[in-house]
């Protein structure tokens, strides 16, 4: 492929996120919640493992601890035992035991809304922080990459990079903050549905004609 301009990879970055959306109208986070403490637990049980089965585990969970205050209570033995099923139990249990008891301590209780003080909690990263903020909060602070994220910028090559940071850093110099939250879920539904990791089906992808790694 020729080497495209900055700014026609920004009109094909926008015609990609506009078709996307169209064939995504569904896309948003897949972890119940009803608000940044779940968000903010849940983010935090989804490491390695599904959201179907961090949904599975977080009513009980919630329902036993339904606050930061009362999960920072919680015995690490019986946090555990009901997190289990979502795998690295223990490590988990000590993110979320250290990331409620900061929350109480330094935030009287209420997940703090801001990049600086979210990463600054326990088990939280820049991830997390961002799935965080917009998500719970509808603040476009940065960009949510995962591995589906990563696959598909690099597929559209709206990167080159393949360190996560670096990766986001190139999205969000691509697309307008407005749309930075929604262009994770864009990637990550788009990369389960069609762009998928081993095969990817290019002959029923919207953006084919759009995306340099195209096979059709
Ligand atoms: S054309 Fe193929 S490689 Fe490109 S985004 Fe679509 S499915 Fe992925």
């Amino acid at each position: 492929m020729p080497r495209e301009s900055k700014r026609k990879k920004r009109e094909r970055a926008e015609r990609v996120y506009d078709l996307l959306a169209e064939e995504h109208p569904d896309a948003r986070t897949a972890l119940h919640h009803e608000n940044a403490f779940q968000l903010a637990v849940a983010t935090i049980l989804s490491a390695q493992c599904t959201d179907e089965r961090v949904n599975s585990v977080t009513p009980a969970l919630f329902e036993r601890w339904p606050t930061a205050a009362a999960m920072a209570g919680a015995r690490p033995k019986d946090l555990e035992k009901v997190i289990r099923p979502t795998g690295f139990f223990r490590n988990k249990t000590k993110s979320l035991l250290g990331m409620t008891r900061a929350v109480v301590q330094e935030y009287g209780g209420e997940i703090p809304d801001s990049m600086e003080a979210l990463v600054g909690l326990p088990g939280i990263g820049r991830k997390t922080a961002n799935v965080i903020l917009g998500n719970a909060f509808g603040r476009d602070e940065g960009i949510v990459v995962d591995t589906h994220v990563r696959r598909l910028s690099r597929r559209l090559r709206f990167t080159t990079h393949d360190d996560p940071e670096k990766i986001e850093h190139d999205l969000m110099d691509l697309f307008p903050r407005e749309r930075w939250t929604m262009l994770s879920h864009l990637l990550i539904f788009h990369g389960r549905r069609v762009c998928v990791a081993r095969k990817p089906r290019c002959e029923e992808c919207v953006v084919s004609h759009l995306c340099p790694s195209s096979r059709v």
